[in-house]
């Protein structure tokens, strides 16, 4: 069956008393044994809960892994697959990287004694260099927020292998319905579900898919030991909003495609980062691996002058954290989302006072260009540029 209809029918023919098409919320933490020895399948809601199994046994399905866990944030997803790692050992890392990410890696896992190098994950030479015997793991974005750069999959993950390495893939940005990565070689996947997964900026939730039975185990041992677990209200909620996420895909990608090549003929505009841009280095790419782009893309201004007026004159758009949602949305990552990123690395990578990101919505392309276009015309006026 083609992705669409499993997104549409997710948890619809699960409720096998009532026919209830909208799979129900099972608001309950314990659940009665028939007898001594036996079980429902349902013994305590940390370990297993209705809700939440149907959840997440769709989100396993969606990303061709073994299993599914649907964890009470995106951070919480990254925590639990990073507690497989053990003191000593050392991962490499996409090099722009989201901030609370890192934040978890440099301030938290580093106490526990796992540590992390931040590579270019395109450079294999650089990668070859950073690898040590204690190197158990790559985690990639792809694309990076903000800068929007792609990384070859099938490339990665096959070179991980070859060192005996996991690949882990937070695949917020393009979702099981552009880019499925387990089927590109990697192992497990994360999401901060609160972005398109769930989709309308209301419920904060993440997900975990892992590939093969032992890796499946050892995640189920973690979810339920660290007890970072989804609630039965917001699994619901999830589920209801990834019914719709096909159609959602499609346009935030039709608008974000119209809006950045509008952008890219505006003259207060040094550059746009989206990959479905022709000149994006990493075009070709993320055509071959993934069906589609998202919805998010950056631009860097000419003037750093422009940006506080910019973000004070956008009506419809809100400035606003977060991305993904039905709801036009635009950050300052420098201030914002990144602010944790030492400046030299930010500089490295051009998180820079220039660059603005923008979580394209699916309100209508042209008032979102209107109201960008009055934002521009305003700023340059307070400045004495028009
Ligand atoms: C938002 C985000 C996270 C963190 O997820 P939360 O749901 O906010 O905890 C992790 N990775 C990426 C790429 C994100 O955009």
């Amino acid at each position: 069956m083609k992705i669409e209809s499993r997104l549409a029918q997710i948890g619809s023919i699960k409720e096998p008393v009532t026919g209830a098409v909208s799979f129900p919320v099972y608001q309950a933490t314990a659940f009665r044994h028939p007898k001594l020895g036996e079980s429902t399948g349902f013994d305590y809601a940390r370990t297993k809960s209705p809700t939440r199994s149907v959840l997440e046994e769709a989100a396993a399905q969606l990303e061709s892994g073994d299993a599914g866990f649907a964890c009470s944030s995106g951070m919480a997803a990254l925590t639990t697959v990073f507690s497989l790692f053990e003191h000593g050992d050392h991962l490499l890392v996409s090099l722009d990287l989201y901030g609370g990410t890192y934040r978890l890696l440099e301030r938290i896992m580093t106490k526990f004694g796992v540590t992390a190098s931040y590579v270019d994950t395109n450079d294999i030479d650089a990668m070859n260099q950073l690898v040590t015997p204690a190197t158990k793991a790559i985690l990639i974005e792809t694309p990076t927020n903000p800068l929007m750069m792609i990384t070859d999959l099938e490339r990665v993950c096959s070179w991980a292998k070859s060192k005996g390495m996991l690949s882990i893939v937070d695949n917020t940005l393009l979702t099981p319905f552009f880019q499925r990565p387990i089927e590109l070689g990697a192992d497990i996947i994360v999401h901060s579900a609160t972005k398109y997964l769930g989709g309308h900026n209301d419920v904060l939730a993440g997900l975990i898919v892992t590939k093969g039975q032992e890796l499946s185990q050892q995640m189920a041992f973690l979810h339920n030991s660290l007890g970072a677990v989804l609630g039965p209200q917001d699994s619901w909620l999830l589920m209801r909003g990834m019914k719709t996420l096909a159609l959602r895909m499609e346009r935030h990608q039709a608008n974000a495609t119209a809006i950045a090549n509008w952008l890219l003929t505006h003259d207060a505009i040094e550059d746009v980062y989206y990959p479905a841009l022709p000149h994006h280095p990493g075009h070709d790419v993320q055509n071959r691996q993934s069906s589609g782009n998202t919805g998010i893309f950056s631009f860097r201004l000419k003037n750093a002058a422009y940006v506080e007026p910019i973000l004070r004159h956008i009506k419809l758009i809100a400035f606003a954290e977060s991305l993904g949602g039905v709801e036009s949305l635009m950050t300052y990552p420098a201030v914002q989302t990144h602010a944790d990123i030492p400046a030299e690395i930010r500089q490295k990578i051009g998180v820079d006072d220039r660059l603005l990101r923008f979580s394209v919505g699916i309100e209508h392309a042209d008032d979102l260009i209107a109201d960008l276009a009055q934002a521009f015309d305003a700023a340059k006026r307070e400045l004495g540029e028009a």
